[in-house]
């Protein structure tokens, strides 16, 4: 049994893995300011005397007894992270000089929730982790974006300076239950849409790309991340390398939910990137054959039950 903080653990990814990390037994404290997360996502585990949830802003200093830290704390959809974009920067790279310093006293093994967006509107297909990427450090995505690479940068300098055990995971593009229903990413809004009869808001002409990950396949790539010796400190994709445009998505998603809503089109936003699929050889060799196993339509049949059930309850 471990003591593990899990930071962001009561937003959407967080929630599952505080679940998991219960589960396997563990202790698990859970910090979160509440920014885009809720205590809703973890209500069921407060019972539990394993799980303790704490109000925390990462961009400050943190002291804490614990053996394991998954660094997860960041608004995660482009309204949000757009919405306070300073407070965005701040949470990604004090967020990350705080938790790196806390595992430095604590010689503790740290993951970093990193993210496709390092490779900003990539130019090479499917992304490999050797590739570089192509961000804008100028534009509305790069608080996000650059915070991250950032945060990517100080755990690999944690790691040579100070010899810390760092596991760093580019996650794709990842849905399920506990996402925010008035969270803006693409699968929330399409099947809210769809839910209440309300138009489908396409952005452009819906021909950009995403690779689609359901989060408990996620959440096991993160725990067999964690798992691995010294020598794995990743960058790792972790992602569905199933390929979609948006617009099959959008009619995915109203098949599965047989709305009557039609499909409007809206201005894209701007750097909104043109194609995105993980290339998962890397997660596939160094974590025991990880792979996803749930398909999209599998996936957003649970996601459509959790939302369904959010609106029945008066809850979204
Ligand atoms: P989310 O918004 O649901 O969760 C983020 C959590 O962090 C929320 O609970 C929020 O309240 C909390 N938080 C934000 N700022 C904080 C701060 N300063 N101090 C403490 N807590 C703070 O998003 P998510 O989808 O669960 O994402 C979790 C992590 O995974 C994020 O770091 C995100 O960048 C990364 N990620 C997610 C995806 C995805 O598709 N879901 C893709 C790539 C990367
Ligand atoms: N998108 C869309 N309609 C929406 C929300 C998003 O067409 O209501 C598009 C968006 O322009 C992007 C893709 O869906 O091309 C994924 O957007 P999301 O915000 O989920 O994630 P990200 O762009 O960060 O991958």
């Amino acid at each position: 049994m471990k003591r593990i903080l899990v930071t962001g653990g009561a937003g959407f990814v967080g929630s599952h893995l505080c679940e998991r990390l219960i589960e396997a037994g563990h202790e698990v404290l859970c910090v979160d300011n509440y920014y885009t997360g809720s205590r809703r996502n973890v209500a069921h585990l407060l019972p539990n005397p394993n799980f303790e949830l704490m109000r925390h802003d990462v961009t400050f200093p943190l002291f804490a007894e614990v053996d394991e830290i998954y660094n997860l704390a960041c608004p995660a959809s482009p309204i949000h992270y757009q919405f306070d974009p300073v407070q965005t920067t701040k949470t990604s790279v004090h967020g990350a000089i705080n938790m790196l310093g806390l595992a430095k006293r604590r010689k503790a093994k740290i993951f970093q929730a990193s993210t496709s967006e390092v490779y900003g509107d990539p130019t090479i297909h499917p992304q490999v982790e050797e590739y570089w990427g192509n961000v804008n450090p100028i534009g509305i995505r790069s608080c996000y974006d650059e915070g991250k690479r950032c945060a990517e940068t100080l755990f690999f300098d944690y790691h040579r300076q100070h010899k810390l055990q760092i596991k760093v995971a580019r996650i794709f593009n990842t849905y399920g239950p506990r996402m925010h229903p008035n969270d803006g990413r693409v699968v929330s809004n399409f099947i809210m849409q769809a839910l209440r009869g309300e138009p489908i808001t396409l952005y452009g002409e819906g021909l950009q790309t995403r690779s689609f990950c359901y989060v408990d396949d996620l959440v096991e790539g993160f725990i067999r991340l964690m798992a691995t010796g010294d020598e794995v400190t990743g960058p790792i994709n972790l992602g569905n390398p199933g390929e979609f445009t948006i617009k099959a998505l959008a009619e995915m998603v109203v098949a599965q939910t047989g709305s009557a809503s039609k499909i409007t089109y809206q201005p894209l936003p701007s750097d909104d990137p043109k194609q995105r699929q993980p290339d998962i050889s890397k997660a596939r060799a160094l974590l025991d054959d990880w792979q996803p196993t749930i398909a999209l339509e599998q996936g957003l049949a649970r996601t459509i039950v959790y939302f369904d059930g959010l609106l029945k309850s008066g809850l979204a």
